[in-house]
């Protein structure tokens, strides 16, 4: 597949072109914040980056008009709507997190809220490497809304870590903790292989990351 990387230089773009250029995939286009650079138009685009770039990544893919894997957090209501308006023309896949181990914790958090009542208390940790910009995580947001009511959510940026969300649910007497830790880039990035490939066979409409690995 020919592809294109908006984040290029970052760390996940360097990830990415990696393993995709491992798995036999070419890169044809790419951007970052020095600008952008095209040897031939992608058949899918993918969006590792930062908010800031979100409104250039929407004006490729109108011009573009190719598919679209987006895993850049921080991004707000009114972002989701452009990422709505653009489905309506090519597939867009878009998760806060591209590890298999959070959507089969997401899967968890679902099944322990549904036998928790309201007295327990739930909160979410989280722990990124220093270089993370937005706090809380995506991905904290993202478990966060599955458990239907507010919950605290506590985030410290330490050394080099992946990524690890824990989430407590605490009665008087007890508590139950489900927890996730990447131990490295790979756990997102295969994700996102596995996307980029699936996406070509998609209809135009916007997919979770838990859709695509149904
Ligand atoms: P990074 O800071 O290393 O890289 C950011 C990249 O974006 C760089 O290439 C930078 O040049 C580019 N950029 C910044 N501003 C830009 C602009 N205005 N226009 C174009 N490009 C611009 O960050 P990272 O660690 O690679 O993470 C990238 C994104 O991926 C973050 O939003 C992070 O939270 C997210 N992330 C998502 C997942 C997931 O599974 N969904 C996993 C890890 C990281």
């Amino acid at each position: 597949m020919k592809y294109g990387i908006i984040g290029y230089s970052g760390r996940m773009g360097q990830a990415i072109e990696e393993l995709f250029s491992e798995a036999g995939h070419e890169l044809v286009y790419q951007m970052d914040e020095n600008g952008e650079k095209e040897i031939e138009k992608p058949e899918v685009v993918i969006d590792f980056s930062l908010k800031e770039a979100f409104a250039d990544t929407v004006r490729v893919i109108k011009e573009k008009e190719v598919p679209l894997v987006i895993g850049t957090t921080g991004l707000d209501d009114t972002d989701f709507a452009k990422l709505d308006e653009l489905a309506e023309k090519v597939a867009v896949i878009q998760s806060f997190n591209f590890s298999i181990g959070i959507n089969i914790l997401s899967e968890l958090i679902k099944k322990v809220n549904k036998y928790v009542d309201r007295d327990w208390d739930i909160e979410i940790s989280e722990t990124h490497h220093r270089f993370k910009k937005d706090k809380p995580s995506g991905t904290a947001i993202m478990l966060g809304d599955l458990l239907e009511r507010d919950v605290e959510m506590h985030s410290k940026r330490l050394g080099s870590e992946f990524g690890e969300h824990e989430v407590d649910f605490a009665s008087i007497g007890e508590v139950l903790t489900l927890k996730h830790r990447a131990y490295s880039r790979k756990a997102f990035t295969q994700g996102v292989l596995l996307s980029a490939e699936k996406i070509l066979d998609l209809e135009p409409g916007f997919y979770s990351f838990s859709e695509i690995l149904k």
